[in-house]
């Protein structure tokens, strides 16, 4: 026969904290509490076991519960000297859900439950006090009726405000003894009324109802929405714990409240909380009443815990020490005060800011509670994201706009700009900037770059717009498909309202949320305890750490957050900055080869010039150089006025260049003229860009101590063949150079692997590589076959069928792109046994990819700047969590 019931008492539990998927959360923490000796109220949890069998069997209980039920009351009942449903001194019960996580709030509670009409009296004598024992009894009945028979809780209010006026009326006082004797009569009447049947007087009906709605309230709206969101599974189950009632309520010697054991906002070592003065715990939590601090304030003088009740607090002291020590964990406690003695009702783990979270890891070490690897795997990625990044100002009064995917995280505020150069304008002018556009596409970079902020109405995680966003470390929103522009009007518009350019709104990246007006935004600066916990990560991780960074600014910041060099740095903008892009398009439109190189020999000056910088900037760490990638169609000319200082600077015709310009434009530019197939067709470009790279390492090496480390990679490589091509145009450029500067290079080729077609053949491919690196993001477009840049239309709609857990161009996808990487990089080992093997597609700085990463034995993971300190940490907890 199944085991349904484990008792609590005493010292003499059944269960501990380790059994919290069958006891649920609070049963296996009040068993552990019971063992360690602290003062809990005794009682019993019946498990998850006894939920799931509830919901497989038409919401009936396991016949044998009852039994047990009945003899765990009968042991308690011994214990306890009380007897359940005995009129002259009752049993009372809580009967409250509980589940492997907490769900805070999200499921029902009934307080005590035993009351009736007999058993009231029972509870005036034990108390010797009257008006006590029918508020207590009136209470139960409103939780019964509301929780048990689902009547709506405003019906019973307006019964104790039709009371309130009554009383009010004729004189000015507080409900007395005959007042609540007339409320529960009517309550009695309402229930009658509402639910078709009588308010039942046996106490053992009462539990039975009321252990089957706490099971019923695992499925309710609200808890399924939090499961959702939480990513908990409806087969967990809620376990229900039945517990012998304290009051706090009882007098002004009672009392309850909540304390964490140190100061969750900052993580000061003191304990934290309010309380009430004849209270019970859901006063506190109704707000009805406002509470006042355990310990001591200045501003609240005399009015704490540590004040007014000096033993109880010491004893709560006491009691935190020895949780902390047990648990090895920041406590949130609930207690009670019942007549002058505490009772510990339940002990938790407690929620904690991003910057507690960190203090409290690093100090807990100090305190040797903890070693280091266990504060690494305390400490969250989303902490350190939230700890290095501006945030709302809590407590902001926030009125919603709209809703778009979290893409770059921060908040940011500013005043709307429908294009980058109007961003630029309005920035110029010393106003902070939101920009605001469908998508977004190379030549927006430096509207962007002007703007505080970015949403993007169309697009995905891994769009063009969220990647430049990471990248500078801007607060991105993308996919925002709620919103529309209007282009003619200059407005942008949500469901309720519409605002113009010009107007103020507030985004937060982290949640995806955008606001309207101007809301306060704070900076965080990292504390100290933020290096000490970065150190600790770097000493566990074993995949190296770098960035994609193209530019100065990106590449000293990721070298701040601790990158060890550059594993992408896209060269596209180099072609697309200021005139460069006018040089471009001449190239492109040119009618011959000679053409193309005179427009390519003015380019190889700027770029030289920019590798030089970055080459200094990193002083001898590792830079990936990835050539040219994007489609031909990105750098054709938009409008006629283009087309003509095309034609003019390159002299062709305009009819021409706008017949070329036909030509060359593609319908599905993506799968198109780009990476690799543009040096296949003109070898130039890349040849450029490989006298660019190597005359700038050249002329760093002779200026300075430090020898640069330079990879050139190729990008959308699909063939050995295409690579074998490639590496022997870069070889000849080199030999080239090297003769024409007396002295030799030393540099490493390697091409990206971003087409299945590369990762099938990456034996064949890697006989020409020293390195791999995973393209995620077009592997993942490209496996898929969804579009990196639309998907976001309908990618929530695959998330809400579980069809993905998650959107796969921020978390890997393992069954499919993920098999591609293990199969490539099997294969790539084959063909070189020395292949470096790296990932820089998004997925880099993604903490559930990094331990895939991990798990498959990558080298390095190469991410945005802003996400290097994640890379970190994630990368030590993957490796400490595998061993
Ligand atoms: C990729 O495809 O994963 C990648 C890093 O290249 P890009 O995002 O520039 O296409
Ligand atoms: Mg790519």
């Amino acid at each position: 026969m199944s085991k349904y019931v484990y008792k609590f008492y005493n010292n003499n539990a059944e269960g501990g904290a380790k059994q919290k998927d069958l006891l649920g959360s609070k049963g296996a923490n009040l068993a552990e509490m019971s063992n360690l000796g602290l003062p809990i109220p005794p009682g019993f949890t019946i498990s998850t076991e006894a939920s799931n069998y509830f919901f497989d069997n038409n919401q009936t209980l396991p016949n044998s519960l009852k039994q047990e039920v009945k003899k765990a009351i009968g042991e308690l009942e011994k214990n306890l000297s009380k007897n359940f449903g005995d009129p002259k001194n009752p049993l009372l019960f809580s009967v409250r859900s509980g589940a492997r996580e907490s769900m805070p709030g999200m499921m029902d509670s009934i307080l005590n439950l035993g009351l009736n009409d007999e058993t009231v009296y029972g509870l005036e004598k034990f108390t010797s006090n009257k008006r006590f024992a029918l508020d207590s009894y009136r209470r139960f009945i409103q939780m019964y009726g509301d929780i048990v028979l689902n009547i709506e809780h405003q019906r019973f209010e307006a019964v104790i405000d039709n009371r309130k006026r009554i009383v009010n009326k004729e004189e000015d006082r507080d409900l007395d003894e005959e007042d609540f004797e007339w409320i529960i009569n009517a309550y009695k009447n309402t229930i009658e009324r509402f639910s078709g049947e009588k308010f039942p007087q046996d106490p053992e009906i009462q539990l039975t109802n009321a252990i089957s709605s706490v099971f019923n309230s695992w499925m309710n709206p609200r808890a399924q929405t939090y499961r959702k969101i939480n990513n908990i599974p409806d087969t967990w189950g809620t376990g229900v714990t039945v517990q012998s009632m304290v009051f706090g309520n009882l007098n002004d010697n009672s009392g309850t409240g909540v304390a964490f054991t140190r100061n969750p906002s900052n993580g000061d070592k003191v304990l934290f909380g309010e309380y009430l003065i004849n209270a019970q715990g859901e006063d506190v939590v109704a707000g009805l009443r406002t509470p006042f601090p355990i310990t001591k304030e200045k501003e609240k003088k005399g009015k704490s815990l540590e004040e007014k009740m000096p033993d109880i607090y010491s004893e709560i002291e006491e009691m935190s020490k020895k949780l902390e020590d047990h648990y090895k964990d920041m406590q949130d406690i609930e207690f009670t005060i019942e007549n002058g003695k505490l009772f510990l009702l339940q002990t938790r783990e407690g929620k904690r800011s991003a910057e507690a979270s960190i203090r409290i890891a690093v100090d807990m070490v100090e305190e040797k509670l903890i070693n280091k690897k266990t504060a690494l795997l305390r400490v969250k990625s989303s902490d350190i994201d939230n700890l290095l990044h501006p945030t709302i100002k809590p407590g902001s009064k926030k009125k919603l706009f709209g809703k778009g995917l979290n893409a770059s995280p921060g908040a940011a505020k500013g005043v709307i700009a429908f294009s980058a150069e109007s961003a630029e304008e309005l920035s110029a002018k010393g106003l902070s900037v939101i920009l605001v556009r469908e998508e977004t596409s190379p030549e927006d970079i430096q509207g962007m770059f002007s703007s505080r902020g970015i949403i993007t109405t169309k697009g995905g995680m891994t769009s063009h717009a969220a990647v430049v966003a990471r990248g500078m470390g801007r607060p991105c929103i993308v996919g925002a498909e709620e919103l529309s522009i209007d282009n003619e009007k200059y407005t942008l518009s949500s469901k309720e309202s519409t605002i113009e350019e010009g107007e103020y709104i507030t985004i937060d990246g982290t949640t995806g949320e955008i606001f309207l007006g101007d809301l306060e935004t704070i900076d965080t600066e990292p504390i100290d305890q933020y290096k000490t916990i970065m150190d600790w990560a770097d000493e566990y991780r074993r995949l190296e750490i770098r960035a994609n960074a193209e530019t100065l600014l990106d590449t000293e910041k990721a070298i701040n957050f601790g990158a060890e060099g550059i594993g992408l740095c896209r060269t596209e903008h180099m072609f697309f900055e200021g005139e460069r892009i006018i040089f471009m398009r001449e190239m492109i439109m040119a009618e011959n080869k000679q053409g193309r190189k005179k427009a390519l020999s003015k380019i190889l000056e700027f770029q030289r010039e920019d590798f030089i910088q970055l080459f200094n900037t990193l002083e001898g760490k590792p830079i990936t150089v990835r050539f040219l990638d994007p489609p031909m169609h990105e750098f054709l000319p938009s409008g006629d006025i283009e087309l003509k200082e095309v034609a003019e600077s390159s002299g062709i015709s305009f009819g021409y260049a706008k017949e070329k310009s036909i030509k060359l434009g593609e319908s599905n530019p993506m799968l198109g003229h780009r990476g690799v197939r543009l040096a296949i067709s003109y070898p130039e470009i890349y040849k450029m860009q490989a006298r660019a790279v190597f005359e700038a390492l050249i002329e760093t090496n002779k200026k300075n101590k430090f020898s640069t480390n330079l990879e050139i990679m190729i990008p959308l490589v699909a063939t050995g063949k295409e690579l074998s091509i490639i590496k022997e145009d870069i070889q000849n450029t080199c030999k080239k150079v090297e003769r024409e500067n007396k002295t030799e290079i030393d540099y490493k080729l390697g091409t990206m692997i971003e087409l299945p077609s590369a990762a099938l053949r990456a034996s064949e491919i890697s006989e020409y590589a020293d390195f791999f690196s995973y393209g995620t993001n077009d592997l993942t477009q490209t496996t898929l076959g969804l579009s990196r840049d639309d998907s976001g239309k309908f990618l929530d709609d695959y998330i809400n069928e579980n069809i993905f857990t998650n959107d796969p161009f921020a978390s890997i996808d393992i069954e499919a792109v993920g098999k591609l990487v293990e199969i490539a990089t099997k294969e790539g080992l084959k063909g070189n046994k020395k292949l470096k093997i790296g990932i820089c597609g998004e997925h880099g700085g993604d903490p559930e990819s990094i331990k895939f990463f991990e798990k498959i034995k990558l080298d390095y993971v190469s991410c945005s700047p802003y996400r290097i300190p994640i890379a970190r940490l994630s990368a030590a907890q993957a490796s400490i969590e595998q061993g």
